[in-house]
């Protein structure tokens, strides 16, 4: 069963045929990602022209078993740490071959994010030169670290429907907790994507995980969790002035210890 359904605005475009190619889709964790994408999908690939996905076509219950042959889900190599090039272009070769059975042929990048630069790069000229037919569905639970040139040209599908920076306290939440978690390591890969955001983005994270800490109630960690956000405030002020980002970073993760 496709067990999330399109908000009514988007069942109405897709009825119409009227949604874009480029989807990011973000505001939630990955297993309701992957649901919403499905449906998603399935929307592009259904028959139906009353109702997209109608759940009962060929496509949607191929869809629904994993076994649609123009449905695609991308994701890393499990010995690698980053979506590199490679899968892209061959992605890029797959999308020139057309559709087996539907109209249309769609990719599900998981963990978008974790493409490099020089696969965003090639990413952006599938998106922007690609065939009509294929649709990209970009999941990633930290979509401000996608290229603003790959989010420029994708609509973006927030799940929450959260108010709007309701993104930016989660993952200020997230980045709270992984400071005062003090495991060095899993700050380091859950930061990475960030060196790359822009200087606003980092400063609203910033800003909600300095609001976490200062909300701490746990008195164990209170000291820390007040010491950390003493930090953020100092970056904050800097990374609003025209302080090297990198060079904060660097300081940031330095404060975890
Ligand atoms: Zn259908």
């Amino acid at each position: 069963m496709l067990t999330w359904t399109l908000p009514p605005a988007l069942a109405a475009r897709a009825r119409a045929g009227a949604l874009p190619h480029g989807w990011i889709l973000a505001g939630a964790g990955e297993p309701e990602l992957e649901e919403a994408a499905r449906t998603l999908a399935a929307a592009f690939l259904c028959q139906d022209p009353d109702r997209r996905p109608c759940g009962t076509c060929k496509h949607c219950r191929k869809v629904e078993k994993g076994v649609h042959p123009d449905l695609q889900w991308v994701e890393k190599y499990p010995d690698k740490r980053q979506l590199v090039v490679e899968q892209i272009r061959a992605l890029r070769s797959d999308a020139y071959i057309r559709p087996n059975e539907a109209e249309r042929k769609v990719y599900i990048l998981q963990n978008a994010q974790q493409m490099n630069d020089e696969a965003q790069n090639a990413f952006l000229k599938v998106l922007e030169e690609g065939p009509e037919y294929a649709v990209f569905l970009l999941l990633s639970e930290n979509h401000l670290a996608l290229l603003p040139t790959i989010r420029s040209r994708c609509e973006l599908l927030r799940l929450t429907g959260a108010e709007a920076g309701g993104d930016s306290l989660r993952l200020g939440g997230e980045l709270a907790g992984l400071l005062l978690g003090g495991d060095r390591w899993r700050l380091l890969a859950w930061c990475v994507p960030w060196e790359k955001a822009g200087r606003e983005d980092v400063v609203a994270l910033w800003k909600a995980a300095r609001e976490t800490l200062l909300t701490c109630r746990d008195p164990a960690s209170l000291p820390r969790a007040v010491r950390l956000a003493q930090t953020l405030g100092e970056l904050l002020s800097l990374a609003q002035g025209s302080g090297n980002l990198g060079v904060l970073w660097g300081r940031l993760y330095a404060a975890q210890e």
